[in-house]
């Protein structure tokens, strides 16, 4: 068993805390890049801040025309550039403990010496451990925010998105329309063919949204068999075709289960933002245009009208 360090309590120990305290302004004020490095790299997991504070030390020591840091951290392409290249290179594969954390590069018009390339690598390796922890906090955050099953993003980024749009389109004037899309009968499929059909359709429900709607446009898992769509520029009128086409693409899916082929159709209901409206209060429009979509007899869209005639 490890053993736990007794805790020495003899009373005050002055020379060890006036030792501390020199330490402590050692930390702070040394002029060495080295420390200077790691003392600023360990007050931010940003890994944009990280490789701005890297860029800038590395350069008070090696000159250089361009940084670039590349590195794909949970399936998204991570780049940071600085300046514009030059015909001289050096690169290098960022590995910790057997993982791989990126690519770094440096170029510029004259050669790189022995030296420098040794100063680069010898900042590198203080740098290695910071950028670690910021590449997996990314990766971390991102796990947050995506729905495992389906891989679209979850109900936490729905509502972080919700706020940023109710913020732009208060000050912007910006558009935006939601979308809220339920699988019909869904606790059927589940009953008759079994979860792991139901859980295989609503994968392929996901992916046929996002096939259904622009670059521009972000679906979401909201929860159980019901998917929300954030519509960026979007009255109303257009968000309705968008329900409708959903609905058109998600009529599409066909899981065969041997002696039949299983297939789903889909409920949408619409609401445009209204200015100064809450997210909640959105939400909850366009939840009431859903169920009375349901009521309609499913498998159609209802607009939460933003002016009632
Ligand atoms: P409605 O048309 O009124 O929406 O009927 P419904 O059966 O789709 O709705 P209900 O709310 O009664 O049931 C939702 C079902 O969705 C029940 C649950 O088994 C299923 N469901 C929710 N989450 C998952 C999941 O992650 N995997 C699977 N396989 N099924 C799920
Ligand atoms: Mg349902
Ligand atoms: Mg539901």
């Amino acid at each position: 068993m490890k053993q736990i360090p007794s805790i020495n309590k003899s009373g005050p120990q002055p020379q060890k805390l006036a030792a501390l305290r020199q330490a402590h302004r050692d930390w702070n004020e040394s002029p060495d890049v080295l420390t200077r490095l790691t003392r600023r790299l360990s007050t931010t997991l940003s890994l944009e801040t990280q490789l701005a504070i890297l860029a800038e030390e590395i350069a008070s020591v090696v000159p250089y025309d361009c940084l670039t840091y590349r590195h794909t951290i949970a399936s998204r392409e991570f780049v940071y550039v600085t300046g514009k290249g030059g015909p001289h290179s050096c690169d290098y594969r960022l590995n910790l403990e057997g993982s791989f954390y990126g690519t770094l590069s440096f170029s510029r018009r004259q050669k790189f010496t022995e030296q420098e390339l040794e100063g680069i690598e010898l900042m590198l390796a203080a740098a290695i451990c910071p950028v670690r922890n910021a590449c997996q906090f990314i990766a971390i955050e991102q796990a947050s925010l995506t729905d495992c099953l389906t891989g679209v993003p979850n109900k936490r980024a729905l509502d972080d998105a919700l706020s940023r749009a109710s913020c732009l389109g208060d000050r912007h004037g910006e558009e935006y329309s939601l979308i809220l899309c339920d699988l019909d009968h869904f606790k059927q499929v589940n009953d008759q063919y079994g979860h792991v059909v139901g859980d295989h359709m609503l994968k392929l429900a996901a992916a046929e949204l996002e096939k259904a709607v622009r670059n521009s446009d972000s679906v979401y898992r909201f929860g159980g068999e019901e998917f929300a769509i954030l519509l960026a520029h979007t009255d109303e009128v257009n968000a309705r075709e968008v329900g409708d086409r959903i609905r058109e693409f998600i009529s599409t899916i066909v899981v065969d289960c041997g002696d039949t082929n299983v297939t789903v159709t889909a409920s949408c209901g619409v609401a445009m933002r209204l200015a100064d409206e809450t997210a909640d209060q959105w939400l909850a429009r366009a939840d009431e245009a859903l169920y009375r979509a349901k009521a309609h007899g499913r498998n159609c869209t209802r607009v939460f009208a933003a002016i009632s005639n």
